[in-house]
């Protein structure tokens, strides 16, 4: 049996990429801010809906800068949630923030928004939620919130490139959204990420902030580092933009046929996609086992046949030994939950639906003895 990986980066076809790239052998302008930067800049913001965009080299810089860039009181304390990738947290803590975790709810597994007033301090400065899976927050409630206590809005929107709410882009809600462009992301340009704001003075601050400050070759006006994107990584999103639609349709029908297959299954919950504000990306597809136990046999005993899903996201950041017992939190029982029992099942563009089926049957077959 062939392995089956948990995700598979989408490139385009090698000949259109080698095309696009040949200019760069006559320019020899491979980086700083060149043309396949600039253009990519403009179609990614006219494809997000967005009305500003800075690109950067990578998500994480993105969420660093973008948290940067709002100039937030060192010391600051920022709600967050735990249930997400390590650079979430990382972020807020790099920027000299503290950050407060908050839980998250069972349906969506985004932050719980009935639960962020009750740790807001004196001290808070921001609000850092996650739009996990690709998942919507509760945008309107947590502006709201911000709104009453003056705090800052920021979307960690790694797994939410194309998703919509309410007919909006999803990098419009908040002060800033951040997008990540990595390998294993829906749209990808090897390595990359972007900011999203509204805006033109903070798209001057991230340009500092990504390019040392330097404006012109005597004129340094702040102290920046350097998160630019680069030209070859710039010309492979300008060739998988082209495709990120129909990769968008081909992981909705895999869902599809994945729910089909595995809706019966006692002990297994599912997403559920029925909400018409959402337009979704079809990110991921995380399964919840009935408890910690069953989850890691199915993983063992999945990674046995060849088949490898991921325990995304487990532990919780509040849990890893960076952040254990150092910073404050609420009672985190849904997030300790769902981390025990959650696992993400394969799912890219080109899996195929036999592949899917053999992956439900192997669950199937698992989950019943
Ligand atoms: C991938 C990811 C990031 C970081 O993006 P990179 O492009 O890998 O630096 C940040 N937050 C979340 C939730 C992610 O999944």
């Amino acid at each position: 049996m062939n392995e089956i990986l948990v995700t598979r980066t989408s490139m385009p076809e090698y000949d259109e990429y080698i095309e696009l790239i040949k200019s760069l052998w006559e320019s020899h302008w491979v980086t700083n801010m060149g043309n396949f930067h600039n253009e990519l800049e403009m179609k990614l913001k006219n494809y997000l809906g967005v009305p500003e965009l800075s690109l950067m080299v990578n998500g994480h810089m993105a969420l660093e800068m973008g948290i940067q860039a709002l100039e937030l009181p060192y010391g600051g304390e920022v709600i967050t949630t735990p249930f997400t990738f390590v650079s979430t947290t990382h972020a807020i803590v790099r920027n000299g923030l503290i950050p407060v975790f908050c839980d998250i709810k069972t349906d969506d597994y985004t932050i719980d928004e009935t639960k962020i007033e009750s740790l807001i301090t004196d001290k808070t400065v921001a609000i850092v939620a996650v739009h996990v899976y690709g998942n919507v927050c509760n945008v309107d409630k947590i502006q709201e919130i911000a709104n009453r206590h003056n705090l800052k809005v920021i979307y960690d929107a790694a797994h939410a490139f194309g998703v919509k709410y309410k007919n909006v882009g999803i990098g419009n809600y908040g002060d800033i959204s951040i997008f990540s462009f990595h390998a294993t992301k829906v749209y990808n340009t090897i390595e990359g990420g972007a900011v999203t704001f509204n805006s033109d003075k903070i798209y001057d601050k991230l340009y500092n902030l990504k390019n040392f400050g330097i404006r012109n070759e005597e004129l340094i006006v702040d102290v920046g580092a350097n998160a630019k994107m680069n030209e070859f990584a710039a010309a492979m999103g300008l060739c998988n933009l082209k495709y990120v639609d129909k990769n968008i349709q081909l992981r909705k029908k895999l869902v599809k046929h994945y729910i089909e297959r595995l809706c019966n299954i006692k002990g297994l919950v599912l997403l559920d996609y029925h909400n018409d504000d959402i337009e979704h990306n079809y990110a991921y597809f995380p399964i919840l086992l009935q408890d910690n136990e069953m989850r890691n046999m199915l993983y063992e005993k999945l990674k046995c046949e060849k088949i490898y899903s991921r325990k995304y996201f487990y532990p919780l950041t509040s849990d890893i030994d960076c952040y254990k017992n150092k910073v404050s939190m609420c009672e985190l029982k849904n997030a300790r939950y769902v981390s025990d029992r959650i696992l993400v099942l394969p799912l890219y563009p080109d899996l195929g639906e036999s592949q899917v089926d053999r992956i439900c049957q192997s669950i199937s077959r698992i989950l019943s003895n």
